[in-house]
């Protein structure tokens, strides 16, 4: 493949195929495994700022000189500078104190400024500090993934049709992370529309609010809410899978040991999740799920030794 602009190598990531000589399950099934920390900024969100910034600049709200700020918890970020440096735009992010170093150092590798907001306000004090920001730079486009149907939409038109084309046999459960629910929503829906009887669960780490629980500090990275993100309503979703940080971490260090997958601890929730569904179903059954980022990000947090 000859390409001459970065975002051309998004997507198109490989699947990975766990069956029961990886992992004990019942026989005949598979964990399907959607590699998207192999897209050029490491992470799934690649589709995301790509599909934005396309959006953004076919809808009017961008032009040559728009200055783009987003909250983020860093991969979005990474993957709306890579596409703003292929227009020339200028990038500023909002990043909790907390969130990976690696993360914000790839943002600035790319061009972006960083602004910083409370680690205890969490992406809820990132997305007030963006909203101000916005009021106060001219010609700025803010646009707001917690929000803008073009998340899930970004999903719905790329992750969706890949994986119903590359997986050619029926698919019985789709499992994935939910941060901002972009992905899991348009995923889900695309997935709906081809198999109406495939499962939906949503994974997201102890601390997160989905299953009930109450808003807690958590070690697992990316996935997680405070708040119901607004894409989910329209979702009949069947389960959601809650994982500890611990077990979220030991499959995320096993990836990386046992099959040489670097990737980051969302994808170790999203695992243990996946493999607690196949073990539900019987015989002969398809999970897919996604591996969302890579392990480089989070090589200061020591999860991988
Ligand atoms: N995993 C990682 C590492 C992420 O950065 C994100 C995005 N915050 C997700 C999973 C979840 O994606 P989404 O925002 O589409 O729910």
């Amino acid at each position: 493949m000859i390409i001459s602009t970065i975002t051309e190598a998004i997507g198109s990531t490989p699947l990975y195929r766990f069956d029961n000589q990886h992992y004990s399950m019942p026989k005949g099934s598979a964990i399907y495994a959607k590699l998207e920390y192999l897209n050029p900024g490491g992470s799934i969100k690649d589709r995301l700022g790509s599909y934005l910034i396309k959006e953004g600049l076919a809808q009017g709200k961008i032009n040559e000189k728009t200055t783009i700020i987003e909250p983020t918890a860093g991969n979005t970020g990474i993957g709306i500078a890579l596409a703003a440096l292929t227009h020339r735009l200028r990038t500023i992010f909002v990043v909790p104190e907390k969130f990976s170093l690696e993360k914000q150092q790839l943002m600035k590798a790319l061009g972006a400024k960083i602004i910083h907001s409370p680690s205890e306000k969490g992406i809820v004090g990132a997305i007030s500090k963006s909203k101000k920001l916005a009021e106060e730079i001219s010609n700025s486009y803010l646009p707001l993934q917690f929000e803008n149907k073009d998340n899930p939409a970004a999903y719905y038109h790329t992750l969706g049709p890949e994986i119903f084309h590359e997986i050619k046999e029926d698919i019985h459960s789709f499992v994935a992370g939910i941060g901002s629910g972009g992905t899991f929503a348009g995923t889900s829906t695309f997935l709906k529309e081809k198999y109406p009887d495939i499962r939906i669960i949503g994974v997201e780490p102890e601390g997160s609010v989905l299953n009930g629980g109450d808003p807690a500090p958590h070690e697992i990275e990316g996935i997680g809410v405070e708040f119901i993100p607004p894409f989910l309503s329209p979702l009949s979703i069947d389960q959601i899978e809650t994982i500890s940080d611990i077990e979220g971490f030991n499959y995320t260090r096993q990836l990386a040991r046992e099959q040489g997958l670097l990737v980051g601890s969302s994808s170790g929730a999203a695992f243990a999740a996946a493999l607690r569904e196949i073990r539900r179903l019987p015989p002969g059954h398809r999970v897919v799920t996604i591996f969302p980022d890579a392990a480089d990000r989070y090589l200061s947090k020591n999860i991988y030794l």
